[in-house]
């Protein structure tokens, strides 16, 4: 019996080609394939403007730089993410304020954002946490009248829809990720999109020391003007290396998900006849990508959440604890974050856990878990 992993990354011949293309070019920093990235990630994803960088934390980072966050302002957003959410608040130097989220979808809504809102609020980050659309419109039409800025979240969200449309389409500002766990992957590496070209303008430079002009324009003269240093910026770039794999990955974008999508309905038409267990679903506004596949554990069940973990353990699957919740880890306990209540955060993190599903995963692999969830 061969241990089951909870996520394995889709990689072939054609992403080792791609890389092994760009190192016989010579070209192996941000260069030609980052640009190609992003033209066609911007494309795939209806957005203006996709700017590459090292990963969603720093997508999330400067897209909250753009969007002119910084000392002494608040930023409502879920304590029921990856950390690195409340992190970007941090690092510009405001406030992260948690909300907290819908027990079906595990996102935030309008209402728990407005229970959350204070009068410092300057931005709001939505996260399609585990790929679940977050219902966008409703959070706009709160947002946008009092000036806050609404930054997404879709580090989980390639391939989800929302009202018919790529997730992030109808974002000022959405950050994404390449990590291996997520959808598709460059090892790490992440991306912003905007609507906004001064603010692509703006975290284009940021990523680079923010100078005033490129590597790539300066290799194009070989007696290159002299750069100029605009503000403080970063690195935060993307490598061509890594470039020339999401452009691979990206091509298979749709059949990753259709593949997720259809052995999470595998597991929905067993889990549906198992009593204590709830799969998460599409919402109506929108389809998920299952990048987790998540499934409560309740009272009914004759195992609780921990319970359940251990048993698929002793079977040699990998699960996980469902998606953290921020306000209970060390770096955030001590921390002045708001008093919003976060039962439902609580809840979910204590009674939730995340399915194996990854795209070469056989029928078999599937049975094992399903077997594990029936006698448990
Ligand atoms: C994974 C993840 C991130 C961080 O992505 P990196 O590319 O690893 O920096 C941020 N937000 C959410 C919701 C995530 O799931």
């Amino acid at each position: 019996m061969s241990r089951i992993n909870v996520m394995q990354p889709y990689l072939g011949d054609e992403e080792i080609a791609a890389v092994a293309a760009a190192i016989t070019s010579g070209w192996v920093a941000q260069g030609p394939r980052v640009a190609e990235f992003e033209t066609s990630f911007a494309a795939k994803q209806e957005a203006g403007y996709a700017v590459a960088v090292s990963s969603c934390t720093s997508a999330l980072h400067l897209a909250l730089i753009a969007a002119g966050v910084g000392n002494g302002d608040d930023v409502v957003l879920p304590s029921f993410s990856f950390i690195a959410t409340a992190n970007a608040a941090v690092y510009v130097g405001a406030r992260p304020v948690f909300a907290d989220v819908d027990i079906a979808t595990g996102n935030v809504t309008a209402a728990t954002i407005e229970a959350a809102l204070t009068p410092a609020t300057r931005a709001v980050i939505v996260v399609d946490q585990g790929g679940v659309p977050v219902d966008l419109d409703p959070i706009r039409a709160l947002c946008d009248p009092r000036e806050i800025v609404v930054v997404e979240d879709a580090a989980c969200g390639s391939g989800s829809t929302y009202k018919g449309r790529p997730v992030g389409a109808g974002a000022e500002v959405a950050a994404w990720s390449f990590h291996p766990r997520k959808i598709i992957t460059t090892g790490e590496g992440g991306m912003i999109t905007t609507s906004r070209e001064e603010w692509a303008t703006r975290v284009r430079r940021l990523r680079e020391h923010a100078m005033s002009l490129s590597a790539a324009d300066r290799h194009a003269n070989t007696l290159a003007a002299a750069e100029q240093y605009l503000e403080v910026g970063y690195n935060f770039r993307m490598t061509d290396l890594q470039a020339a794999v999401g452009v691979v990955q990206l091509g298979r974008l749709d059949e990753l998900v259709a593949r997720r999508r259809e052995i999470a309905a595998g597991y929905a038409k067993a889990i549906d006849e198992i009593p204590g267990l709830r799969i998460v679903a599409d919402p109506e506004w929108g389809t998920t990508n299952y990048q987790s596949c998540w499934v409560e554990v309740t009272e009914e069940y004759p195992h609780d959440r921990d319970g359940l973990l251990v048993a698929l353990a002793e079977a040699d699957i990998s699960a996980r604890r469902g998606i953290m919740a921020a306000h209970r880890e060390p770096a955030y306990a001590g921390r002045d974050t708001g008093d919003a209540s976060l039962s439902v955060t609580e809840y979910l993190t204590d009674h939730t856990l995340i399915l194996p599903v990854f795209h070469q995963m056989s029928e078999s692999e599937q049975s094992r878990v399903i077997d594990v969830l029936r006698q448990t």
